[in-house]
């Protein structure tokens, strides 16, 4: 969306159905590379949130991105024709306008609305990437588009979005361990290709805030997988990291257990203290907080990303839920 929207030179305003609660939502991307979802066009422009989306959400991945090759736009490629009905208000982003071939003719336009693909034809032209809103009358049997407005969210809405601190919802978990999960996952894919796939994986999972999910694909590498020791001592800091922020600490201690001897002996010295501390708070917390209410953490998000698992990784559900213990 924010290289379409460097293309265009503009904004981008794109509506949507959000992949998780199956809402109407308004995908907005400007060309520094600052993006939101808003749930409504207007107004105080409203961001959507939702189980599957953060109001802080720095991107968005559709989860069957079949896209038409007929538009230069993530429209969906069984995208439905239609002609609006007159009187209605259409909402759309502009796909495609045909110059008129007389002066003062109509210019035919196409208008993605988040479901389906509107004809309508509109008295000016030069809307081609822009969001616009207006209402349909019949003239001639042609739906022609009137009191055309071009939307965009206001400065302040858009500005909040321009700073990007962390690209997931960890506040310890850079740039550079995703990086560095993908670089692993490349040096991999020629010796261990399902493993290779797993770090994939567990990086979808972190970049779309299922860090649960991202940490069980983590800690699975590191405890069963045949992989090199070095790569292995690379995932503990993205097990720990991933924990730690999520308040999970309680989990901790019993997956250190399990790590092998060479592992923990390959770790640099930066992770062991942390792994250490890690581990010392975790004990802490079980004191003070009781068992009870560190469970109640985590199921909270066990809930909230079990629906996701089940829908993408299927077979491993089971394995899933006894990892986090919890049914
Ligand atoms: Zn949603």
């Amino acid at each position: 969306m924010c290289e379409r929207a460097a293309e265009l030179g503009h904004s981008l305003l794109f509506p949507a159905i959000c992949r998780y609660c199956g809402a109407r939502i308004y995908l907005f991307a400007t060309p520094e590379g600052g993006f939101a979802i808003f749930d409504d066009v207007g107004g105080d422009w409203p961001k959507h949130d939702c189980w599957g989306v953060h109001q802080a959400a720095t991107h968005y991945t559709d989860l069957d991105p079949t896209f038409s090759r007929d538009y230069p736009f993530p429209v969906p490629a069984h995208a439905q024709h239609r002609t609006p009905t007159a009187g209605s208000g259409v909402v759309g982003t502009v796909l495609r306008e045909d110059r008129p071939s007389r002066p003062g003719g109509l210019w035919e336009s196409l208008i993605f609305d988040g479901t389906s693909v509107l004809r309508v034809a509109f008295a000016d032209g030069q809307y081609v990437g822009r969001c616009i809103r207006g209402f349909v009358q019949l003239r001639h049997g042609q739906a022609v588009l009137t009191a055309v407005e071009v939307l965009s969210p206001p400065e302040p809405a858009a500005a909040g979005q321009r700073q990007r601190p962390t690209p997931t919802e960890l506040t310890q978990l850079r740039a550079s361990d995703l990086w560095t999960l993908q670089a692993l996952a490349n040096t991999l894919a020629a010796t261990h290709p399902k493993p290779a796939d797993t770090l994939r994986q567990a990086l979808d999972a972190f970049l779309n805030g299922y860090t649960l999910t991202g940490v069980f694909f983590v800690a699975r590498l590191l405890l069963t997988a045949p992989i090199p020791t070095s790569v292995k001592a690379n995932l503990v800091r993205l097990t720990l990291v991933g924990l730690v922020d999520l308040k999970l600490h309680s989990v901790l201690p019993g997956l250190v257990a399990r790590l092998s001897g060479g592992t923990i002996a390959a770790l640099n010295s930066e992770t062991r203290r942390s792994l250490d501390r890690a581990t010392k708070l975790a004990e802490l917390l079980k004191k003070h907080m009781g068992p009870q209410r560190l469970r109640e953490a985590l199921d909270r998000r066990f809930t909230k990303e079990l629906r996701y698992f089940q829908r993408t990784e299927g077979p491993l559900v089971d394995e899933f839920k006894q990892f986090w213990q919890v049914t």
